[in-house]
């Protein structure tokens, strides 16, 4: 087996079970490995410590697949993690046939490089490593096997393959193709879902738990939902019984379909408005016209992609933050999240707390929110935790 040797002290990460190996903590490859080959992985002094894939491209340039070096990754190997994987998600009872989930989380199922989510009875596959691309075949067939899906779809279209320099990917890859658009049931509400062109995979099964949180919350409120794109959390505050619902999104498509989500739900169109708008712009407009809200979610794009971008993010989280403070009547919830990594939740707190007093606004937590269960973190990853929120109540 071909392997890759690290700088002295270098193996101290992966002693922890940080699966990452970056560029800089190797000494030298022994070989001439193809893109995504396993290799074992030994320290300065020659101990093994891990088998890796090989990503040359990138300077994430190893992903473990297993701590144990007497391990053999093969076809058994991945179906027992595979099994791992749903297994969970069957003991969480996200196994009914009409809903949906995350399968497969990379890292977090130790899957490194691999995302699987389940529509029904379809499988949507992103793969953005050298090695996952590597084992894909072995992979999907396992797919087929273990969940008796009736066919995956490739959305290997991430930005994150280019480091890889691995072409985008799209398309059916296993079994019949899925029809254009999917719909899933989560909670009661049902939701249409794009998995050709929509975000990520199509749908965030990060915010499940925290749709069915707003749903919980939304009783006889007027709700309105920033960053909605297909309207998850307008329908589901609907279904709580909200009295009114306003999704706006920059995204005309995004829209379009969370209309169809509301249609199929049985809301009637005085019940809800889709807006077309730009977020930051429309919540100055409707400070400056004196509209109120019972309920705003603030759900926005990841502000913070590396640590330079962090205080032009925070600014940003505290801008719509204080606008959605201004927009809430006494009483009222304001449900905001971020989903970069790179935002702690205490500095999350921090700047939902000046953003309340910029706002003139007296506010209390009462609740805590994280990506939902089937998103999990790897315990030496915090970085796989990386959606968080609070619900803020604001006192009369
Ligand atoms: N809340 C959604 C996911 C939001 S993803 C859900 O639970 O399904 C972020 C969304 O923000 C995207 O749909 C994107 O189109 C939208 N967006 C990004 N910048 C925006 C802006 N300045 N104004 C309005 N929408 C924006």
């Amino acid at each position: 087996m071909n392997e890759m040797i690290l700088l002295p002290g270098r193996e101290k990460s992966l002693r922890r079970h940080h699966p990452w190996i970056f560029s800089g903590a190797v000494a030298g490859i022994k070989g001439d490995p193809a893109p995504g080959e396993t290799l074992l992985v030994r320290d300065a002094r020659g101990q093994a410590v891990a088998l890796a894939a090989w990503s040359p491209a990138s300077q994430l340039c190893g992903r473990v697949w297993s701590f144990d070096p007497a391990e053999t990754i093969d076809r058994e190997f991945f179906r027992k993690r595979l099994r791992q994987a749903i297994g969970l998600r069957q003991q969480m009872g996200l196994n009914a046939p009409d809903g949906g989930c995350r399968l497969v989380a990379s890292e977090a199922d130790a899957l490194p490089g691999w995302i699987v989510d389940r529509y029904g009875d379809w499988l949507v596959i992103q793969c953005v490593s050298a090695g996952a691309d590597r084992y894909k075949d072995m992979f999907l067939d396992l797919l087929m096997e273990e969940t008796g899906c009736r066919g995956i779809y490739e959305r290997s279209d991430v930005s994150v393959r280019q480091r890889e320099k691995l072409p985008p990917v799209t398309g059916t890859v296993r079994g019949e193709t899925p029809p254009d658009k999917v719909l899933i049931t989560e909670d009661g509400v049902r939701y249409h879902v794009d998995i050709r062109h929509g975000h990520k995979t199509g749908f965030y099964f990060d915010q499940r738990e925290n749709r069915i949180a707003v749903k919980h919350l939304a009783k006889n409120r007027r709700v309105l939902n920033c960053f909605a794109y297909t309207g998850g959390f307008g329908a589901a505050a609907l279904a709580g019984g909200a009295t009114h619902v306003i999704n706006v999104d920059s995204s005309a498509p995004a829209l379009a379909l969370a209309e169809r989500t509301m249609q199929e739900n049985g809301f009637t169109a005085s019940q809800y408005e889709n807006r077309v708008a730009d977020v930051f712009a429309l919540l100055r407009e409707y400070r400056d016209s004196g509209r109120k809200f019972d309920l705003v979610v603030l759900d926005p794009p990841k502000f913070v992609e590396n640590k330079g971008a962090l205080p032009r993010g925070c600014r940003a989280y505290q801008d719509i933050a204080r606008l959605g403070f201004q927009l809430l009547n006494p009483g009222g919830l304001l449900f905001t999240f971020s989903c970069s990594g790179l935002m702690e939740m205490p500095l999350f707190q921090k700047l939902t707390a000046d953003a309340a007093l910029d706002a003139g606004v007296q506010g209390r937590i009462i609740r805590q929110l994280g990506q939902s269960a089937d998103h999990p973190t790897a315990l030496a990853v915090p970085e796989t935790f990386y959606l968080k929120g609070l619900v803020v109540e604001v006192q009369s």
